[in-house]
C-alpha cells in the first residue's frame, strides 16, 4: 500500500521515498487546523491527509507534539 503526500508539489510516496516520515492529521480541529496553516496546503485537510516530514522543521515537531502522529508503515 502506498500513499503520497498531501501536500502540492511533493511527490513523496510512503515505502519509496528515503528518509520521509509520514504524519497524519491531528483530531485536535485546533492543532490540524494549525498544520494546515505551515503547510500553507490552501485546502482543507480530510482524515485521509498525509504530510511527509520535509514540511516540518524542527521546532514544528515540538510545538505540535506531531512525533505522536508518525504513522508507522512497512
Ligand atoms: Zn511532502
Amino acid at each position: 500500500m502506498g500513499y503520497y503526500c498531501t501536500v502540492p508539489q511533493c511527490t513523496s510516496l510512503a515505502g519509496k521515498t528515503k528518509n520521509v516520515k509520514f504524519h497524519r492529521f491531528p483530531r485536535d480541529t485546533t492543532m490540524a487546523d494549525k498544520w494546515n496553516v505551515i503547510l500553507k496546503r490552501g485546502k482543507p485537510y480530510t482524515k485521509y491527509s498525509k504530510v511527509c516530514s520535509l514540511h516540518f522543521t524542527q521546532s514544528d515537531y515540538n510545538v505540535t507534539n506531531m512525533v505522536d502522529m508518525v504513522i508507522e508503515f512497512s
